[in-house]
């Protein structure tokens, strides 16, 4: 498929998946293979960082919650210049680059330097945690909407989402980046009417090796969060249809899931 190739001097932005090596597309994985450098975030697993052949050069262009060691500009900038130096190209993102992974910006100053851009999917955080859970996203005549969502705080403003939209009862929601905000997103859900006993599911470091599973209600999801390391990413998610398939772990009692966390 010529659409499918790699020649110097191209970039592809690539979905690593959430961590588990396994869960990278054969097409992610022959990317890879063919690459001459690679721009990676700290989100990629280290499993897939092993798969990097030793010949390729491998750059962290890490970006972690509040402390980026790159900023987005100088990502872009380097990324382009590679390209125009004639190298292929692959710019590793966790999970999918069309989820909260800055693609926009990339693409563009691809473009606008005249260097071929292409995008590979990648499995999203919460696709991997739910499946971890073994829980669902949707349900039949339940959870009728997913929404992706970023409760990423901007430096000095309050959260400004669409709280009313959000609480709507057949919604699921999958909070991105969403610890810090917990309190506040727990507390604006149940104020536009959401059921505090609504089941939240919170998962850390899904697909990696240290992952944790954290089931629980909305009111005390600022308790469910509050364990969980802040260099460790967790993804928050909220509704009906994370608790469907869960017979087989039943929820903690609220006191209960009070006294484990605190
Ligand atoms: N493009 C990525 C998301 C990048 S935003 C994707 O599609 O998954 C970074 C946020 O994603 C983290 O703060 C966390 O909320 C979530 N995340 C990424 N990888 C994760 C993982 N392995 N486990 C839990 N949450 C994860």
């Amino acid at each position: 498929m010529p659409h499918d190739n790699f020649p110097a001097g191209s970039v592809w932005l690539v979905g690593a998946g959430p961590g588990d090596p396994d869960l990278l597309t054969r097409k992610a994985l022959r990317l890879i293979s063919e690459a001459d450098v690679i721009f990676h975030d700290a989100l990629v697993g280290p499993g897939v960082l092993d798969l990097i052949e030793p010949h390729t050069k491998q750059i962290s262009v890490g970006k972690r919650s509040g402390r980026h060691s790159k900023d987005q500009a100088t990502i872009d900038a380097l990324i382009v210049e590679a390209a125009l130096a004639g190298q292929r190209v692959v710019r590793l993102k966790g999970g999918d680059p069309a989820i909260f992974g800055r693609t926009a910006e990339e693409v563009a100053a691809c473009q606008a330097a005249g260097v071929p851009v292409r995008i590979c999917p990648g499995i999203t955080a919460a696709s991997a945690a739910v499946a971890s859970a073994g829980a669902s996203l949707t349900l039949r005549g339940v959870a009728r909407r997913l929404t992706f969502v970023t409760a990423h705080p901007q430096a000095g403003r309050p959260l400004d989402l669409d709280w009313q939209a959000l609480a709507a009862p057949d919604a699921t929601l999958a909070i991105y980046m969403g610890r810090e905000a917990a309190a506040t997103v727990a507390q604006q859900l149940i104020g536009a009417g959401r059921a505090p006993e609504t089941p939240v599911l919170v998962v850390v470091n899904a697909a990696l090796p240290d992952e944790r599973i954290i089931r629980g209600q909305l009111f005390a999801l600022a308790f469910l969060v509050g364990a969980v390391s802040d260099d460790d990413p967790a993804v928050l998610i909220i509704g009906e249809a994370t608790a469907a398939y869960a017979a087989k772990a039943p929820t903690a009692s609220p006191s209960r899931q009070i006294r484990e966390l605190t």
